[in-house]
């Protein structure tokens, strides 16, 4: 098992890459500008494409991935239309860092409780909406690790003032969903240095134990 990561973008948006000792892999959000990631698939036989949501630092490399591993991209129900649509998506918004971003449509969706098994892992799907509406996390209790997104940061939570976010849902997810995980489940964030759920629950200022 290796995981791969790398801030990728003008936002430097964590890009992940989850393979195994057979070269198969898992994407977890290509980020922008995606070349490194490009590089280090290479000898990789990419199986899938998750997005923990579809805010366009997650999805600006998305079809430069996609036409180079023409693996199938899973998203949830509620945000596969800001795949193609640059306004839901951020783009059109924060037109000084990215042009519009309009991908082309998801190949499958993802619900709350599926259980994916991909390159040999098995994959719980965990949607925790209030960052975006259709945000979810990648539960991996075999090799123990989450790929949160932009739900839990170390230290921080994830921004609620944008479209379809909202403050309430978000630690609700955190305190249902996300922090009855394991403790010693290590996190992996949408943007900075991974945590775990013992440090989090210790020292992030927005969380009060459990
Ligand atoms: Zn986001
Ligand atoms: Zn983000």
């Amino acid at each position: 098992m290796n995981l791969w990561m790398q801030p990728l973008g003008p936002i430097q948006t964590n890009g992940y890459v989850l393979s195994n000792d057979k070269g198969e892999a898992i994407i977890f959000d290509p980020g922008m500008n995606p070349e490194p990631m490009l590089e280090h698939i290479a000898d990789l036989q990419v199986k899938a494409i998750l997005l923990t949501h579809a805010h366009f630092d997650h999805i600006g490399g998305l079809e430069k991935v996609r036409q180079v591993t023409k693996a199938p991209v899973y998203i949830h129900d509620l945000e596969a239309e800001w795949l193609t649509d640059p306004a839901q998506n951020g783009s059109l918004r924060w037109e000084m860092i990215t042009g519009p971003i309009s991908c082309q449509p998801r190949d499958k969706a993802l619900r709350d409780g599926d259980l994916l098994v991909i390159a040999g892992f098995q994959i719980e799907v965990i949607h925790t909406p209030g960052h975006s509406p259709g945000s979810v996390s990648f539960y991996l209790s075999e090799p123990g690790i989450l790929i949160a997104g932009d739900t839990l940061f170390q230290n921080s939570i994830g921004r609620t003032d944008l479209p379809g976010g909202d403050y309430d849902t978000l630690m609700t997810s955190l305190r249902d969903r996300i922090m009855v995980l394991p403790e010693e489940i290590k996190v992996y964030p949408g943007h900075g240095p991974a945590t775990t759920i013992q440090q989090e629950l210790a020292f992030n200022p927005f969380i009060s134990g459990r």
